[in-house]
């Protein structure tokens, strides 16, 4: 027991100033204890802490030219962090906040989600300190072309392949993907979420939304419910939480707050697909702020940022899709307060560890993010088959998919709670450990490298 609780202190100390990493670690860890007592094997095979240390960390020295003419320099990275069940795959985020504690922790998520998708996918992530906010589109471009200039040599179709994440989108994947193929002269399936005319699957942009809230009903049904009439709240405004919006409307569900970076928005009158229309050309067309939602609807009340956050609206389901440590455990306590039924999330890490033990204590269902926004990354498996068959499916076909594989980490979940004997629907240590035992496994079985 010393050895265990020691190997997280050693982590811990071999990677000082990354918070980030270090909190997914330790939930994880915490969850695989009882696995790792049981097998002597795999301590001594010291599988966690080879989890824990990425494959390969390339950090580098990004140059562009702004529109004025200035040289600017930003920091690019990609963090490899586990190849034992495919490739190297995870998204590219965009911030100003990108450091690598923060994309070792996300590298670090993506190893058990990708591994619960059950498609051969490794784990990686990767991105800038760039803030797309306010630059032009030639901009983004030559950015992202001066990223790629480096990174080129470390990804491809059977290596590495990113994909989006936070401040990348569609146009970032275009231009990376047309700078990439520049540069190899070679049309390859080296990023996923491409454009559906040029290898994209026609279901990526859906994928992350439509799969959360697949993955809530399937929690819901276990308890007899589902999600019509439910009142849901929404966090964030990028491409995820539009769609679980999306899709929770035609689930029936009532959509009655939503946020961005500015504030947030109550609506007990409810979202409607006109007004989900309305939200999608503020935010992803103009760009702006959610307050201009409350200025076109009477119904619609906006609160800026501040002390009161988007949780503090009763509601009885919460899918926050923002961003990591969005909800802390006051927010938690409010909600559950508020008669909260379920919470699930969208976005990576966004629940701060005491919100989790609330929930978990208080008995509201908890999607954690490993298993509930594992959508994204299916697909973008999903995406690299076609394009590795030289062909497109229809949206269809792939909306069966995503929903089979959805249901199938939930089962998994489930049956991972009876074979270890977790307490019922205890999803977060269903899905660590669950995940885990399947990259232990293989990792074991290839030895020591
Ligand atoms: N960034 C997404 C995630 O967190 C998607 C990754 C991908 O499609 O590779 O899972």
């Amino acid at each position: 027991m010393a050895l265990l609780k020691q190997m997280l202190k050693s982590i811990r100390e071999k990677n000082p100033n990354e918070p980030e990493f270090h909190q997914a670690v330790k939930e994880v860890h915490e969850s695989i204890l009882p696995v790792l007592k049981s097998h002597k094997d795999y301590v001594e095979a010291r599988l966690f802490e080879r989890i824990c240390e990425p494959e390969r960390v390339i950090s580098f020295r990004v140059c562009w030219t702004d529109d004025q003419g200035k040289v600017q320099v930003n920091r690019g990275y990609r963090v490899q962090m586990n190849s034992a069940l495919g490739p190297y795959k995870g998204g590219l985020r965009f911030h100003p906040s990108v450091n690598q504690s923060i994309l070792k922790f996300l590298a670090f998520e993506q190893v058990f989600k990708n591994a619960l998708t059950g498609l051969p996918l490794g784990a990686g992530k990767g991105g800038a300190d760039f803030d797309p906010k306010g630059k032009s589109d030639g901009e983004v471009m030559r950015f992202c072309q001066a990223w790629m200039m480096e990174a080129y040599r470390h990804i491809g179709q059977f290596t590495d392949v990113p994909a989006g994440d936070i401040g990348v989108g569609e146009r970032e994947i275009g231009y990376l993907f047309g700078a990439y193929k520049k540069i190899r002269n070679e049309f390859q399936g080296v990023l996923t979420g491409k454009g559906q005319d040029w290898g994209g699957s026609v279901l990526r942009p859906e994928a992350t939304g439509y799969g959360l809230v697949h993955f809530a009903h399937f929690m819901l049904t276990e308890v007899d419910a589902t999600l019509e009439n439910k009142t849901c709240l929404v966090s964030g405004a990028g491409n995820v939480s539009q769609i679980a919006i999306e899709k929770l409307l035609q689930e029936g569900a009532k959509v009655v707050g939503f946020s961005d970076s500015s504030g947030f928005i109550h609506d007990p009158e409810g979202m409607t697909e006109d007004k989900l229309r309305f939200l999608k050309k503020i935010k992803s067309g103009q760009r702006k702020s959610i307050s201009v939602f409350a200025d076109n609807y009477k119904s619609a009340e906006f609160t800026p940022k501040g002390k009161k956050t988007i949780w503090s609206i009763p509601a009885d389901c919460a899918f926050p899709c923002a961003t990591q440590n969005e909800l802390d455990e006051n927010d938690a306590k409010t909600l559950q307060q508020n008669g909260l039924t379920l919470l699930a999330e969208g976005a990576n890490m966004p629940c701060t560890p005491k919100a989790i033990d609330y929930l978990q204590a208080s008995k509201v269902l908890y999607g954690p993010g490993k298993a509930s926004n594992a959508g994204g990354v299916a697909v973008s498996g999903l995406e690299m088959t076609q394009n590795r068959m030289g062909r497109y499916w229809s949206k269809q076909d792939l909306e069966k998919e995503l929903r089979t594989i959805m249901k199938a980490i939930h089962e998994k979940c489930l049956e991972t709670i009876a074979t270890h004997g977790l307490a019922d629907l205890d999803y977060l240590n269903a899905a660590n450990i669950g995940a885990f035992e399947k990259v232990a496994k293989a990792m074991n079985a290839q030895g020591t490298i």
